[in-house]
């Protein structure tokens, strides 16, 4: 798997304060993307064993509390990253106690595969579906447009 950006405190993409990896690689190509240049699955910087590690240690870091863990991009889910996704969110299941973990995926639920759905077994917080420009909302949270489905499984 590549990734674009590591954020290790963020406040913009999901509630509280946050890691955010925003992966590379989408396949869904929505107009109005507003983060084209994370489509191609080898676009980015290659996502390693120690930025694994740092996320980990980022969120137990007990000098700034992190609430969780945001996983965006591209998308967390395409099949490209689905075995580096899934065993990153294992790890903070049980490394990490009593951090969410929200993903936003262009991927609605219903579609999902068998390997996306262990993925989402793990999570707490799911944004599902395309970008689609003409239910394009400013004043949706955690979401662009209205087609969009917050599923909370957790919280
Ligand atoms: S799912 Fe997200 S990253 Fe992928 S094309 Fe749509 S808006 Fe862009």
């Amino acid at each position: 798997m590549n990734y674009h950006h590591y954020y290790p405190i963020d406040v913009v993409n999901g509630p509280g304060t946050r890691c955010t990896l925003f992966v590379s690689g989408c396949e869904h190509e929505c107009r109005g993307c507003y983060n084209k240049t994370t489509w191609r699955t080898d676009s980015g910087h290659a996502y390693t064993q120690q930025l694994e590690d740092q996320i980990i240690a980022d969120l137990n870091d007990t000098r700034i509390k992190r609430r969780g863990l945001s996983l965006s991009g591209g998308d967390p889910l395409h099949p490209a990253n689905v075995a580096a996704v899934l065993r990153l969110v294992q790890r903070v299941r049980q490394e990490c106690p009593n951090k969410d973990i929200w993903l936003w995926s262009g991927y609605t639920l219903a579609e999902l595969s068998e390997a996306q759905k262990q993925v989402v077994d793990l999570i707490d917080v799911l944004i599902d579906g395309k970008f689609e420009q003409d239910k394009k909302d400013l004043n949706l949270e955690w979401r662009g447009s209205s087609n969009q489905i917050i599923h909370r499984f957790k919280l």
